[in-house]
């Protein structure tokens, strides 16, 4: 609690009393907290890699390069690592883009089916290394308005993470339907699930459930919030259910029309 005052008196310049303003700053705290929080993540999250390319190229340096093997294999996590902070840069961008006041979605009319089948070829190679099935049963022509590439980033994310989170051989099932003025999108997997009480973090920038799987798997920790900031955007909506060790749904709500939402 902030207080200030200030006194007050007559015409005739006698103390009448004093005023005193009391602030709750408990939100103000909280969003101050939150946004030194997320610097100390983005320092830690951008250190890690670089203190490892660094690593790498010294030891090089010093005389691991003559050994070819090492040589190769140093090269291969210094541009792993590069790829890294690379993704973490434009998701950070992206994410600050996305809470600016003035930001403004691109809107235009296009088919959500041929959206979603453009993603097919960026996720089939992840799931194929994982012997993991895709399987995209959707038909038909649904029309929607909308930001056509940031949709395509949301369902990109869906899919990358559904495939990130399933043991070999599981299921990544994709399915569309039309209810009324809205269109329902499932992105469905047989993986590792999430705890029923972390669901409400998940969209949270840099949480994650298990902090070394998400890094095996290259990711920033950021798929999800620029989800909900591209979808909320939209007004639209995003759900989840999940059972620990059988799969997890992701249910993504928009309407098909954008002015009329
Ligand atoms: P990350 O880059 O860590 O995947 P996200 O923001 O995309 O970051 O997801 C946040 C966390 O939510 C992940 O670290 C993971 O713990 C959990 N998660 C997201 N999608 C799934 C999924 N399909 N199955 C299980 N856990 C998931």
């Amino acid at each position: 609690l902030e207080v200030t005052g200030a006194p007050i008196f007559t015409a005739s310049r006698k103390w009448k009393g004093v005023v005193l303003v009391f602030h709750d700053i408990t939100e103000m705290k909280h969003l101050e907290e939150m946004r030194k929080d997320f610097v100390a993540n983005v320092s830690h999250e951008l250190k890690t890699p670089i203190t490892s390319i660094r690593g790498f190229s010294e030891t090089l340096l010093d005389g691991a390069m003559k050994d070819e093997a090492l040589l190769q294999q140093f090269l291969h996590i210094i541009l792993k690592e590069s790829g890294r902070l690379q993704s973490l840069i434009n998701d950070l961008l992206e994410l600050s883009k996305l809470e600016k006041s003035n930001f403004q979605l691109n809107v235009t009319e296009f088919n959500l089916q041929d959206l979603l089948k453009d993603i097919v070829p960026i996720v089939q190679h992840a799931a194929d290394q994982k012997q993991i099935e895709l399987d995209m049963s959707i038909d038909g022509e649904t029309v929607v308005e909308g930001d056509a590439p940031r949709l395509k980033q949301v369902f990109v994310n869906l899919m990358l993470n559904a495939v990130n989170y399933t043991a070999e051989g599981g299921k990544v099932n994709v399915s569309l339907s039309e209810e009324r003025e809205n269109v329902i999108i499932l992105v469905r997997d047989t993986g590792i699930g999430i705890p029923q009480e972390e669901i409400p973090r998940i969209f949270e920038r840099f949480y994650r459930v298990d902090r070394a799987r998400s890094r095996n798997s290259g990711g920033t920790g950021l798929g999800l919030a620029i989800v909900k900031h591209i979808i909320e955007a939209h007004r639209g909506k995003v759900e989840v259910e999940s059972e620990i060790g059988k799969g997890t749904t992701f249910k993504v709500i928009l309407h098909k029309s954008f002015t009329q939402s």
